[in-house]
This record gives C-alpha cells, structure tokens and sequence, in this order.
C-alpha cells in the first residue's frame, strides 16, 4: 500500500473532524436494496456509510443463479452480481464497514448506530437488513445444522456429490436450489406440502420434468434422523397420513424468510409477520428513517424490487435532508 504523509497539522485536524461529523446517511445492510441505496446516496454527493455483518450481497451471494434480474439474459451467478453491487457502490464512495449493529437510538434529528466496539451516528438512516431463513422446528432440525441440514445450497451443494438429499419447500427458492443441486446430487426428493409449486411456473415445470428430481406432493417432514449425520428424513402425507422414511444424506430447507427488524421492534411500526411498514417514499413511521427490500412489508421480494425500493429510499433520504419531502 502506498501512504502519503500528511503535511500539515490542518490535515490531521480535518480527518479527526472529518470522522466526528454525523454521516448525511447510514444504510444498515448489504444486499441489493442497500448497496443501491448507497449508489444513489453517493452519487448525489451525500456522505454515505454502510454497515454490513457478514456478506455483502447478502441473500444473492448464496443463490445459485440468477435468471430474472434484467441485463443478463444468460443467467448471473448470485456471487458475481453481488461482486458488481459492491463494486458500483464503493467506486462512488460508499463507506463500507463490517459489524454488527447493536443498537439504534434516534436522538433529535442524529440516528445513533453502535456496533460491538465503536459507533458512529447520521442525520438519516435506512434499514436494509433483509431477510433470513425461516426454520421449520421439527425433531433434528438444529442438531444436525451444518451436519447435514443445509439453508444454502450453493455454500453445501458440492459436499453431496453422488450422495441423495431432500429439499423441503414449494417456493422459488426450494425449486431453483433443488435444481442446481442435481448438478451434484444423485437424486434430490422435493418434499412439498400441497400438490402445485408456489415457485414461478417456468422453474416448476424444470423440476417436474427432471428425472433427477422426484416431487412427494402434500407431504410434510416430521423429523430428521441420524446419529453423525444426517441419514434419513421421515415424512408424513397429509391426506394419506401414512408416514414413511426416506435414506437422505442431506436436507436443504427452504420455507421462506423471516425480516431481521429484532432491533427496530421498539423503534418503527412493524407489520403482524415483523416486516417493516413503509410508505411510497419508503418511509417508516419515525422521521428521517427509510427503510428498502426485503424487510420491508411487501407482496413481492424480487432483486429487482429490492434494488428499486433502494434507490427510492435513497432520493426520499436526499430530500428529507433538503427539506423536500
Ligand atoms: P416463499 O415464496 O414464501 O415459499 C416458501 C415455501 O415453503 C412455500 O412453498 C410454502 O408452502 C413452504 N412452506 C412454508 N412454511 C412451511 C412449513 N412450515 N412446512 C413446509 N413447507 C412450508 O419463500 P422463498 O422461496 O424463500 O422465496 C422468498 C421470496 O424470494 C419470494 O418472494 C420469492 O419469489 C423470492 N425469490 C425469488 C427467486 C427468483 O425469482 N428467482 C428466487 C428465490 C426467491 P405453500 O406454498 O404451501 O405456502
């Protein structure tokens, strides 16, 4: 790395003040929705921070592929367009750091964000926090997390090479992993509650038609069982209830997602599934505060909506800055 030394005490006094100063706005969260928040912030020349705690790109990083985001007709790895999110978004100066945010306080107009071991505060705030996966609470769920029961298949996919594994879900989400699946998998069984995919009808009709896949409609899953491993999954047919076991090695569970607004739950209205509500302008019930993606409260959770809300929350942060809005 190549350091310039600073040549002046003013110089040193700017970057201090620099770093005291509230930022215009801090986005919690790195997905879609606040790296495109971010984007938009600082391009329009506000001091934008983002606080991420694990992955930027968030939920996309762990899809497979992605096929319905416009401007790659050809399908993008989830990874790789999250790479370019974040290059986007750092190329017009987003502040990045890594953490996880404790707490928020809003005190007059400064939004207060304090992580394990520092702080900083913005005169506007937008939560981007997403969403995570939803457990499904049956016997051998947890004990076997990471020794067999997976909510990621592109993270775990590659270590069931040849091996058979279910997939619990109906949504886009359980149709999409339990094809890229079949690239390793000897078989991969889609344990689905009612008989018809919620999943977009053009990836259901992939599964249906796949011999490597093999569908039990109406079916639930009971318990997952093993003793090192995961060694088989035993399911009940809901109109039938005849119960039976399946040898699995593996189970990927995709039931949906549940919003990350633990911190908020005091601060902003929240919807009965725990979403954040907003308004058109992506505002939350407390002044100064937007939220974007995901977590919010919507009928649609696509890419394309979360990167959308995100430069809405963005424009709306801008002119509640300039009094605009
Ligand atoms: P989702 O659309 O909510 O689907 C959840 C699935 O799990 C449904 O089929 C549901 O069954 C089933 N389910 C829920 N609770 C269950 C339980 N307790 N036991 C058994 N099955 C249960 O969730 P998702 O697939 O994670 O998708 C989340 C959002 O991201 C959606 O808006 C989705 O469209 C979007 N997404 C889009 C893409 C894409 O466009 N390529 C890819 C991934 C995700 P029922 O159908 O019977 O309710």
């Amino acid at each position: 790395m190549i350091t310039t030394p600073l040549d002046t005490l003013e110089e040193v006094e700017k970057i201090i003040n620099d770093k005291a100063l509230p930022f215009d706005v801090a986005i919690i969260g790195g997905g879609p929705a606040g790296l495109t928040a971010g984007v938009y912030c600082a391009r329009s020349g506000m001091r934008a921070l983002l606080v991420e705690r694990a992955l930027l790109g968030g939920q996309v990083s762990l899809c497979s592929s992605i096929e319905n985001y416009p401007g790659f007709p050809s399908g993008i790895a989830g990874v790789e367009l999250a790479g370019r999110f974040e290059d986007q978004a750092r190329k017009f100066g987003v502040e990045i750091v890594w953490g996880d945010v404790q707490k928020i306080e809003i005190e007059g107009g400064l939004k207060k964000i304090s992580l394990i071991d520092s702080y900083y505060s913005a005169k506007t705030l937008i939560i981007a926090t997403g969403t995570e996966p939803k457990k499904i609470g049956i016997p051998g769920e947890s004990e076997f997390r990471g020794r067999g029961v997976s909510y990621c298949a592109t993270c775990d996919g590659a270590f069931y090479k040849d091996k058979e594994i279910a997939v619990i879900g109906g949504g886009n989400s359980a149709i999409s992993e339990a094809l890229f699946l079949t690239k390793f998998a000897s078989k991969v069984t889609v344990i689905h509650r009612r008989d018809a995919f919620r999943a977009d009808k053009i990836l259901s009709d992939r599964a249906i038609s796949d011999p490597r896949i093999e569908i039990m409609w109406d079916t639930v899953p009971e318990s997952i069982n093993g003793s090192d491993g995961v060694e088989s999954i035993t399911v009940k047919n809901v109109k039938t209830s005849k119960k039976q076991d399946i040898p699995v090695d593996g189970v990927f569970i995709y039931i949906g997602e549940s919003p990350n607004t633990s911190l908020f739950k005091d601060l902003l209205k929240l919807s009965q599934d725990g979403s954040i509500i907003v308004d058109d302008r992506m505002r939350t019930s407390a002044e100064g505060v937007f939220a974007a993606g995901d977590v919010c409260h919507k009928n649609f959770r696509q890419i394309a909506t979360a990167v959308g809300d995100g430069a809405i929350a963005a424009d709306s942060s801008r002119k509640y800055l300039e009094n605009m809005l």
